[in-house]
């Protein structure tokens, strides 16, 4: 039996062993055999896992043919066989060693990485609950090696007679980690998985031959072509008919690949395939973009077939923020959101399978034809300053959509403001806001004059002295009402976005979100839950100030966290309050008179006007007494 590679470790332990024996230490080191098991966990979850993981390994190492070979949906065996380059015997050796890859040598590789792995953690965490045994032969060797590994542990080493290229067989997959196997599910699932991960490998290749056995039955059997024959070829033949291709190339993407007619769009998920760099990833962001192409078309609750492959400089997005690596993040997404709408959209208006869109309203689309242009820097620059970009990166114009309904619904609100400055101004009639409060006839009513202390307080005269009111925390107030009626009627007005934002929270976090979401739409947030930790941001409080979205969720995860949150009625409270304040941080325009006049007026018409809604107090009266009791 061949030791494991611990030396490192053995010597670290005999160091602290002689030197401290005085002190009862209690740290160990993991052994590797530990440490793999963890870091397994991470990499490998199920059977399909191991099977992407290996078939991208064939790939990289460049193989035209690749048979993937499983018994029991890969409990028992899961197995690649490619003809690709091969394995010297001792990178075989070392191809199961934690970090170890061919891939990266330098940090800076982490960012222009165009191969399938380059953690270096696969093999290793294959072999750590496993049976692993491996035949390999390069091109150029006599011959092959073969390398049996048991859960980490070299059972064996030797030279062999292998055909060019490697297979991997990998048996009893968690048979050292009973827990997990246990927890796999039926073998209809798990092969299900691992359908899925074939087909995205081999979407994603074309140009390479697959084969796939189960239990003894070829299940599929892909010849080497273009991707309208492999889509055929994994997906049916009736797809070809609905397949409308998109190809357009931009300075900052290429987007190519087919989408499906509207008829041919399903009910069900699961046809959906986006590529970056060839990678498979998911991306509600980017699902919602293309979904949204095709408004008016198909159903709401259909799903349109799409296999698009999004070709981006790699320093511009990190695929390397999911261990899974399925999770991408962009520089900008939101440029990412618009050039994929537009190019579905082009897609779709091209094969006249959108007469109606109309051009005129579509700028994106005219720019897109631009966009076609040959890369230069001086294209690149007029990009920047061109319409598209700017639409999607200067929130404040062109960037949000009011719904007309909304729109009005506020501009009322807003009305009852004015009017009410109007009507101090001109006819100095009443008050038109009647609520009940703390003074029956506000003594504000006659107020003349209001002065306005470094822009936080107000000082005004009422009959029988002076009042200071704190101008925060009244609109607080204000808003707080305001919305609380809003939310009692469950009519808040939101504002869509025209350009939803994508969310992510951390995982955490999500589940806080997510039992949030029907309280925070009742006060006008239009959120959807899009896989597991990313949420789709459609609509925000009409009220809400551009750019605030982001930082408002994550103040209410945050207060989330803290507070009693059982309490459906203090959650809602708290959303509210949290609301009213962000909203009056963002109030301005006190200077003038009628402005301050005006929101006397409203915070005396609330049902609370003397305290904020985190109990602070808005204003004191200064008696005139107290006033002469002060000048002695
Ligand atoms: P990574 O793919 O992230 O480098 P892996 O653990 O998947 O890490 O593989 C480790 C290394 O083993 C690879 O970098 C590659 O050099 C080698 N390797 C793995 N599978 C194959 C294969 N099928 N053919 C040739 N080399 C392979
Ligand atoms: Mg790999």
């Amino acid at each position: 039996m061949l030791a494991t590679p611990c030396n490192f470790h053995t010597l670290c332990l005999t160091f602290a062993e002689t030197h401290l024996q005085a002190v009862p230490d209690i740290i160990q080191l993991l052994s590797d055999h530990i440490a793999n098991q963890i870091a397994a966990g991470e990499v490998i979850q199920r059977p399909a896992s191991a099977v992407k993981e290996l078939l991208e390994n064939a790939i990289d190492a460049g193989a035209t043919e690749v048979q993937l070979v499983l018994k029991d949906a890969g409990k028992e065996l899961v197995q690649v066989i490619d003809n690709g380059s091969g394995m010297s015997p001792t990178d075989a050796r070392m191809s199961f060693e934690r970090h170890a890859t061919s891939k990266i040598r330098d940090i800076n590789d982490l960012f222009s990485i165009r191969t399938m792995g380059f953690r270096g953690e696969a093999l290793a965490s294959i072999a750590a609950v496993a049976q692993v045994e491996m035949k390999t032969r390069k091109q150029d060797s006599e011959t092959g090696s073969h390398l049996v590994i048991e859960a980490t542990e070299v059972k064996k080493q030797e030279p062999c007679a292998a055909p060019q290229g490697t297979s991997i067989m990998v048996k009893n997959l968690f048979f050292n980690v009973p827990a997990r196997r246990h927890f796999l599910k039926s073998n209809t699932t798990e092969y299900r998985h691992i359908v899925d991960e074939f087909t995205r490998v081999a979407l994603a290749h074309p140009q390479v031959a697959f084969r796939l056995w189960h239990n003894g039955a070829e299940q599929y059997h892909l010849e080497a072509g273009n991707l309208k024959t492999r889509i055929k070829g994994l997906l049916g033949n009736a797809y070809e008919k609905n397949l409308v291709p998109v190809e357009e190339k931009t300075d900052l993407l290429n987007i190519s690949g087919f989408i499906g007619k509207p008829e041919a769009a399903t009910r069900t998920r699961g046809m959906q395939f986006f590529f970056i760099n060839n990678r498979f990833i998911r991306s509600p962001y980017l699902h919602h973009a293309l979904v949204q192409a095709y408004e008016g078309l198909i159903e709401k609750e259909a799903f349109p077939f799409y296999v698009l492959f999004l070709e981006i400089d790699p320093a511009r997005v990190d695929v390397n923020v999911h261990p899974t690596k399925q999770e991408v993040k962009f520089e900008d997404d939101r440029i990412m959101y618009a050039y994929l709408n537009a190019a579905v959209k082009h897609a779709l208006a091209k094969y006249n399978i959108a007469p109606s869109l109309d051009f005129t309203l579509n700028p994106e689309i005219q720019q897109l034809s631009s966009v076609q242009l040959p890369v230069t820097q001086d294209r690149k620059d007029e990009t920047e300053k061109g319409y598209l970009f700017n639409t999607f990166t200067q929130k404040n114009q062109a960037h949000l959509a009011v719904k007309k309904d909304s729109l009005r619904e506020w501009k009322e609100l807003y009305k009852i403001a004015d009017d009410i400055a109007e009507q101090q101004t001109t006819a100095n009639a009443p008050n038109m806001v009647t609520a009940p409060s703390l003074h029956k006839e506000p003594e504000t009513a006659n107020a003349k004059s209001i002065i306005s202390i470094q822009g936080s307080m107000l000082v005004t005269t009422v009959k029988s002295g002076l009042m200071l009111i704190h101008i925060r925390r009244a609109q607080e107030r204000i808003w707080y009402e305001r919305l609380l009626a809003e939310w009692n009627n469950g009519n808040t007005p939101s504002q869509q976005l025209l350009f939803p934002l994508s969310y992510e929270a951390p995982p955490q976090d999500a589940l806080l979100l997510t039992e949030a979401l029907a309280d925070l739409s009742r006060i006008g947030f239009d959120i959807s839950p899009f896989g597991q930790n990313t949420f789709v941001v459609q609509g925000v409080p009409t009220a809400l100030p551009a750019g605030e979205e982001k930082n408002v969720l994550d103040e209410v995860i945050e207060q989330l966290k803290h507070e009693a949150t059982d309490a459906v009625a203090k959650r809602s409270e708290m959303l509210l309050a949290n609301m009213a304040r962000r909203l009056s941080r963002n109030t301005g325009g006190l200077q003038v008179q009628e402005g301050q006049q005006a929101l006397i007026d409203e915070l005396f018409a609330c049902s609370q006007p003397e305290y904020a809604p985190d109990g602070k107090k808005v204003f004191t009266l200064v008696k005139k007494e107290d006033l002469e009791t002060m000048l002695g």
